[in-house]
This record gives structure tokens, C-alpha cells and sequence, in this order.
């Protein structure tokens, strides 16, 4: 071979040592993604558990095989931690100690005894079978990141398989008492895996971490804060560049003297009014309908195959619900009102900004005619 066994062991302490450094700088960066920590200990456990497996190479104590063993499962019992983290799935404290206790305890046994082949095959297959757990996580993650989320699944199976590759050699070769140091195929390939494995599963969980970052970037973006809808951005990113197909419908909501509720019961009882607003779009919406808070108290909806009528009967729907609405404050109910406009494309054949501006239009009408009622743009119907 051209590297010696304990080199390679080594290659592991050096990857394994700078992954964890990096994960735990990630951790330091975005706090709240408790993976990044668990993965880091994770490597930390596994580099300790690699540097007591080369000392247990050379006198092969027992006490050392096992601390060995030992920390290579809690290393991966945190991997397992980690995973259940990253799918916001958490287990347990007790529930991983539950899990440490019962897969340290069986390997403990036989080497206390001096069956250290006994826990060498034990250790190895514990090891796989945890592995084989974390895959398993991964694997049903991947709707999030199909790809890289298959790889590192492939990757914990890989370097499980070479632990229980390892775990059958041992049993073939010496099942209770092992006669030296381990030197055969099996343990070589498990170390080169190995490597490969957490090479590949780090930097795979650093660039799944940035895209998910990047993702809630994009989301907090395009979303308003307040009312959790699509903010004015999202929505001309949505609709802004194509025409609209011609049965579309787009109404636009400008909550009644609002400037009155912010001067008369204060600004957060104003919040709460848009939230209310908020919420009775929400309940009269069909699925594919898409609402939007312009900015302000100015609303906008998208309703796809939808005639005018339709589109009269929505507006006034989620108007007359706003107006039976009582928001409790300290200085007594409060209600409020709406007005809404609403235009569709003319002929079929026209942008979403000229249908919104038609259905702002309307809205002026409906303001004008003294609010808290419906009113549509270039139509022959007024609701
Ligand atoms: P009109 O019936 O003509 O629409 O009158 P209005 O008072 O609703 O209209 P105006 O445009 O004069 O006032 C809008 C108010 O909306 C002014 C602003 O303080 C308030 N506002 C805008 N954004 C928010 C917000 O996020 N929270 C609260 N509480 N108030 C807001
Ligand atoms: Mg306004
Ligand atoms: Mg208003």
C-alpha cells in the first residue's frame, strides 16, 4: 500500500479536525442552525475516536479499543443528532442518551471481559447500524435538495458498509479475542472511506447550510412581515413581465380612513386591524388565488380563471367580512371598512401593471362614491 494504515488514520484527524473547525464557525455565523454544532462535535468525536484507535493499534489494551469504539459511536450518535436537527425533526437529550447507553453498553461488555474480537464486531456493526440511521434521515430529506441531500445519504451508507465489511473479517478471522493488530483489506478500506465520507458529508452540509441561508434570504425578501403575505416585489416578480391571461382578475383593497384607527387607538391596534384584513382574505381565497400586501393598507389580489362576476363576488365577500370584524381595544370595539376595485385584462391582451392600474382606478370610484364598497374599471357592472 502506499500510505500505512496509521498515515491514514491521521488523514482523518487532519480532515476530520478542520471540518469540525468549520463547522463550528458556520455555528458561530447563523446560531440558530443547531446542526452545524451537533455535526461539529460529531467530527471532533470521531477525530478522538480515530487518534485512540491508532494508539490501540500499538498495545492493544482493551480499555483503549473501547474508549476507541466508544467515541466513534457517540460520534456518530451526534451525526444522528445532527441530521434529526437539519430535517427540524430534534430528538430528545433523552432520547440520544437512551441511544448512546444502549449502543456503547453492548461493545463495553465484551471488552471488559477481554473478548475484544467479540467488541471489535460488535463496535463495528453498532457503528453501521447508526450509519446506516443517518442515511435513512437524509434520504428522506431530499425533496429539499434532491441531489446533494442523495449524496450524503449514499455517502453515510458507503462508510457504513465498510464498518460492517470490517465487523464480518473480524468474525471470520478471530471472533473473541483478536491475536494483534488488525491488517487486512477490510480495515484499509474502511479508513480511505472513510475519508472520502467526511470530506464529502462536510462539505456537502456547508454548501446545504449556505443554500438554505440563501433560501430564507430570498423568502424574507419577498414576503411582508406583518401580514406574512407576498410583499409588492414578490408580486410583480410573479405577474410583472407577461401579459395576463385573459380570464384573470386583479382587485385591489385600500382599508377605510385608516389613518384614523392609527390616530385614535394607536399604531399597534392598527397592526392588529391589518392582520384582521389579513386573515379575512385568507379564509375567502381559493388556493390558487395569490394576495399580496402593496405596501400600507393597500392590498392587491390575483384570482386566475376568474369572469368579473366572480371577481365582484370575492371582493364583496372579503368586504363585508372585514366589516363584521370587531377588534377589541382598550377604548372599545372597533370597526372597520374596506373599499375595493377590481379590473380584468381588456380584450385579453394586457400587462398585470395596466390591469392593476384599472383596478386602482376602480378603487378611487369606490372611494369616492364613499367607501366600504366595491367598484370595477371598464366594466358595465358595479357591485
Ligand atoms: P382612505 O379612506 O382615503 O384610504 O384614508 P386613509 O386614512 O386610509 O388613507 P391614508 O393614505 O391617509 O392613510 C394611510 C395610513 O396607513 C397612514 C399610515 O400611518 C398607515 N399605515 C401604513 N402602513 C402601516 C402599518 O404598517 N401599520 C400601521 N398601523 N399603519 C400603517
Ligand atoms: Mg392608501
Ligand atoms: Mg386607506
Amino acid at each position: 500500500m502506499l500510505l500505512d494504515y496509521n498515515s491514514l488514520l491521521l488523514a482523518i484527524a487532519f480532515s476530520g479536525s478542520s471540518l469540525c473547525l468549520t463547522l463550528f464557525m458556520a455555528w458561530l455565523v447563523s446560531k440558530r442552525e443547531r446542526y452545524l454544532l451537533a455535526g461539529s462535535s460529531a467530527m471532533l468525536l470521531v477525530v478522538a475516536g480515530a487518534g485512540m484507535f491508532a494508539l490501540y493499534t500499538i498495545d492493544m489494551l482493551p480499555l483503549v479499543g473501547l474508549a476507541s469504539f466508544a467515541l466513534l459511536i457517540l460520534g456518530f450518535i451526534a451525526a444522528y443528532a445532527a441530521a434529526r436537527q437539519f430535517g427540524r425533526r430534534e430528538a430528545s437529550s433523552r432520547t440520544l442518551a437512551l441511544f448512546a447507553l444502549a449502543s456503547v453498553v453492548p461493545v463495553a461488555v465484551p471488552f471488559l471481559l477481554g473478548y475484544d474480537g467479540l467488541g471489535s464486531i460488535l463496535g463495528n456493526c453498532i457503528a453501521a447500524a447508526i450509519l446506516f440511521a443517518v442515511a435513512r434521515i437524509y434520504w428522506g430529506m431530499r425533496r429539499e435538495a434532491p441531489l446533494p441531500l442523495a449524496v450524503v445519504a449514499a455517502l453515510y451508507v458507503t462508510v457504513g458498509v465498510s464498518f460492517l465489511i470490517c465487523g464480518i473479517m473480524i468474525a471470520v478471522v478471530s471472533p473473541l479475542v483478536l491475536q494483534g493488530p488488525l491488517e487486512n483489506w477490510a480495515e484499509d478500506l474502511n479508513v480511505i472511506v472513510s475519508i472520502i465520507g467526511i470530506t464529502g458529508i462536510g462539505a456537502l452540509s456547508l454548501a446545504l447550510n449556505q443554500s438554505r441561508e440563501a433560501q430564507i434570504h430570498r423568502n424574507d425578501a419577498l414576503t411582508d412581515g406583518l401580514t406574512g403575505l407576498l410583499n409588492r416585489r414578490a408580486l410583480f416578480d410573479r405577474f410583472g413581465v407577461e401579459n395576463l391571461p385573459a380570464l384573470t382578475a386583479v382587485i385591489v383593497f385600500d382599508l377605510d380612513e385608516f389613518k384614523n384607527v392609527n390616530d385614535q387607538y394607536g399604531h399597534a391596534t392598527g397592526d392588529e386591524v391589518l392582520r384582521r384584513f389579513t386573515a379575512a382574505i385568507t379564509h375567502n381565497v381559493r388556493p390558487t388565488d395569490v394576495a399580496a400586501r402593496l405596501g400600507g393598507e393597500e392590498f392587491a389580489l390575483v384570482l386566475p380563471r376568474c369572469t368579473p362576476e366572480m371577481a365582484a363576488l370575492m371582493a364583496e365577500r372579503i368586504r363585508a367580512s372585514f366589516e363584521s370584524e370587531v377588534v377589541d381595544t382598550d377604548a372599545g370595539p372597533l370597526h372597520c371598512t374596506v373599499s375595493a376595485g377590481f379590473a380584468v385584462p381588456d380584450g385579453g391582451n394586457a400587462s398585470f401593471g395596466s390591469v392593476l392600474r384599472g383596478a386602482d382606478n376602480a378603487l378611487y370610484l369606490a372611494k369616492r362614491s364613499g367607501r366600504n364598497r366595491v367598484a370595477s374599471w371598464g366594466l358595465h357592472l358595479v357591485a
